[in-house]
């Protein structure tokens, strides 16, 4: 049997669009499931500032739809469907998604990671009424108003800016007695006179009538808890990878699935870049390399079965 793809990409975000750009390019029959709209993550950059080729900040919506157009410029397929699940049958891959089954050569899985809950008291609550997961999609309705950020990594530092641009009064917490983020990301939060870092605290409850009011802040190395009046909480504590619809692949720790360096997981033929693979350094520019790779070795898995590999490219 001869399966209808010969590149599932599922996640339509930076690394798997790429990954369709450089399989449709190689003459792959290449199709991209994504549930929301493409780009992911990245649509929710405000200011895209490190990424190749753009002297200017990009923003996050008008990268990603440069890049779907790009990707079906090249002649990849998008599907609007949920992928529920992945299995490998006879070198087939079958993706069952809520629009019906699709099956292919080979997958590249680029599901990135979704953002984490702090299990704080009050956050479920008020979630959508103070509290929030993106700076750039609620920021805006705080204008003015006094802000409070969670977290230590480069996403709290950059939101953390963001927020400074719309309002004087931003109090950064942070658990530890100093940040984890990229050096020039916590120092621009420690220079911003709109920032105020608080090291060594943890968030302990959100509170409010109908919308966040206050929260009770704990100082870690006193142990001493005390409430403070904010508008806002956001929360930025990491993510977690999107791996459900995926077959039993070596992960790490975190849940992070392992590949070698040809992007390709413990299966053959499935292949896992950007945010949802186990990576030193997450970023746009490293997750678009990502998804290149695992399509030039995707292109070389199917000349292997086919009995065509050229020399070399195993
Ligand atoms: P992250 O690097 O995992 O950092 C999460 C932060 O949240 C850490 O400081 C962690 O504290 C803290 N944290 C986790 N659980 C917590 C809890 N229960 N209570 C309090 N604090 C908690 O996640 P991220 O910042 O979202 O970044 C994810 C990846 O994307 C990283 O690889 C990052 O480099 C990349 N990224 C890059 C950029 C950029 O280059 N501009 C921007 C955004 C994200 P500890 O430090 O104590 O563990």
């Amino acid at each position: 049997m001869t399966p209808e793809w010969d590149l599932v990409v599922v996640g339509g975000g930076p690394a798997g669009m790429t990954a369709a750009q450089y399989g449709a390019r190689a003459n792959l029959r290449t199709l991209v499931i994504e549930e929301m709209a493409a780009g992911g993550a990245v649509l929710l950059i405000s200011d895209m500032e490190n990424y190749p080729g753009f002297p200017e900040p990009v923003n996050g919506y008008e990268f990603s739809e440069a890049m779907r157009q790009q990707t079906e410029n090249f002649g990849a397929v998008f599907k609007s469907a949920t992928a529920d699940s992945i299995t490998k049958k006879n070198n087939i891959f079958t993706v069952e998604t809520s629009d019906g089954p699709v099956t292919s050569w080979t997958v590249v899985l680029s599901t990135g990671a979704k953002h984490r809950h702090l299990g704080a008291p009050g956050e479920e609550e008020f979630s959508g009424r103070g509290v929030s997961y993106c700076a750039t999609c609620d920021g805006p309705f705080f204008k003015n108003k006094k802000m409070l950020v969670v977290g230590g990594g480069d996403s709290a530092c950059d939101e953390a800016s963001y927020l400074a641009n719309l309002t004087e009064k931003v109090v950064m917490i942070h658990r530890r007695d100093r940040f984890r983020a990229q050096k020039v990301l916590a120092d621009r939060v420690q220079n911003n006179s709109n920032i105020e870092v608080r090291l060594n605290h943890t968030l302990e409850g959100i509170q409010g009538e109908s919308k966040v009011g206050r929260v009770v802040l704990k100082k870690t190395d006193s142990g001493e808890t005390y409430e403070e009046e904010f508008d806002a909480v956001f929360i930025f504590i990491g993510a977690d990878p999107q791996t459900s619809m995926a077959p039993d692949l070596e992960k790490d720790d975190a849940g992070y699935l392992i590949t070698n360096q040809n992007m390709e997981t413990s299966l053959k033929g499935f292949f896992a870049v950007g945010d949802v693979r186990a990576t030193p350094f997450r970023q746009v520019v490293v997750a678009a390399g990502e998804g290149a790779v695992a399509a030039h070795m995707a292109a070389a898995h199917i000349d292997d079965i086919k009995g065509e590999v050229y020399a070399g490219i195993k």
